[in-house]
């Protein structure tokens, strides 16, 4: 599926929600939170798919998340960026735990991929639930075991859980950071019982803010998004699956942030000021057009009979 370019990027040769092999240059980004290098991102002819190619190999991917900056796994309150960060946090964190009670109502266990430090999956012990979190980073599994007291597990824990263990699978911002999807995506449905629900929430590539900022946007974040999401390619990755697509919510609060982190990425003069118009502008079009929000939550539901057996 993939050929290793240099010792520590590989080209990817197929498609992981269709497996085409033909894909045209769709843009350049550059990587302004760690390396500063620019990246290619192409889409995939038949389906869609926009993902970043070449890229970094799994065992090189740690190096490009080495930055202070990278607040998914941090709860450094240093830094205005990161203060209003945290405060949208607190909102955030109602507003997914209210959209998972709402979405699979009875719900009783629920998984967590990609807990990072645990703030969603112990709102949701708190809620009732009975949790479980996978979280591959090493210290954010351990800031999740300091602050939270949660024993996160590592991504191998995924292939070994009997089937059918989950009414609910969550994954915030988390989905386009996976190098196996595929794989990931059958693991995920092997856990899910029959009617179960995923939530998968990812940013919006075709969102007004990329769009609007183009290469800049700062949601690409290559070249740790290996995958930039839209409805159609999202829908057949989990179809694939027997998870069949029920609908999308808007993340309201993520043009704020992406606008703020677009605007300093450029440089501009009064950054936070126009970041503040430009992400007024992202979440007024979100609630006329949902569909252009910034950031989308996607939901569907397990259908069939629960597959069994070790993937
Ligand atoms: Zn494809």
């Amino acid at each position: 599926m993939f050929h290793v370019k240099q010792d520590r990027l590989e080209e990817v040769d197929s498609c992981p929600v269709c497996q085409g092999e033909t894909f045209e240059p769709a843009l350049k980004a550059i990587d302004h939170l760690v390396s500063r290098e620019t990246f290619n991102i192409v889409r995939c002819h038949t389906c869609g798919l926009l993902l970043t190619t070449p890229r970094p190999v799994l065992s090189a991917i740690s190096g490009y998340y080495q930055s202070d900056d990278y607040i998914s796994h941090s709860s450094s309150s240093k830094g205005i960026v990161n203060r209003l960060y945290l405060l949208a946090r607190k909102y955030t964190l109602r507003r997914k735990t209210g959209l998972v009670k709402k979405t699979a109502p009875g719900a009783k266990s629920l998984l967590d991929y990609g807990s990072g430090t645990g703030d969603f999956l112990a709102a949701a012990g708190e809620s009732g639930y009975r949790i479980t979190g996978i979280e591959p980073d090493q210290t954010a599994r351990k800031v999740a075991t300091r602050t939270h007291g949660l024993e996160l597990l590592d991504p191998g824990a995924l292939h070994s859980m009997p089937a059918a263990s989950f009414d609910v699978i969550t994954l915030w911002h988390v989905l386009e950071h996976i190098h196996e999807l595929d794989q990931t995506v059958k693991a995920f449905s092997r856990l899910l019982r029959p009617g179960g629900v995923l939530v998968a929430a990812v940013p919006n590539a075709s969102s007004m803010d990329a769009s609007w900022y183009g290469p800049g946007w700062a949601a690409w974040d290559v070249p740790r998004h290996l995958y930039h999401f839209t409805l159609e390619p999202v829908k057949k990755l989990f179809a694939n699956h027997q998870m069949q697509f029920v609908k999308a919510k808007p993340m309201y609060l993520d043009g704020f942030y992406i606008a703020m982190l677009s605007e300093k990425y450029r440089h501009s003069p009064w950054w936070l000021v126009k970041s503040a118009c430009t992400g007024l502008m992202f979440f007024i079009r979100s609630v006329l057009r949902k569909d252009m929000a910034s950031a989308r939550t996607y939901i569907f539901k397990k259908s069939g009979q629960a597959v069994t057996g070790a993937v």
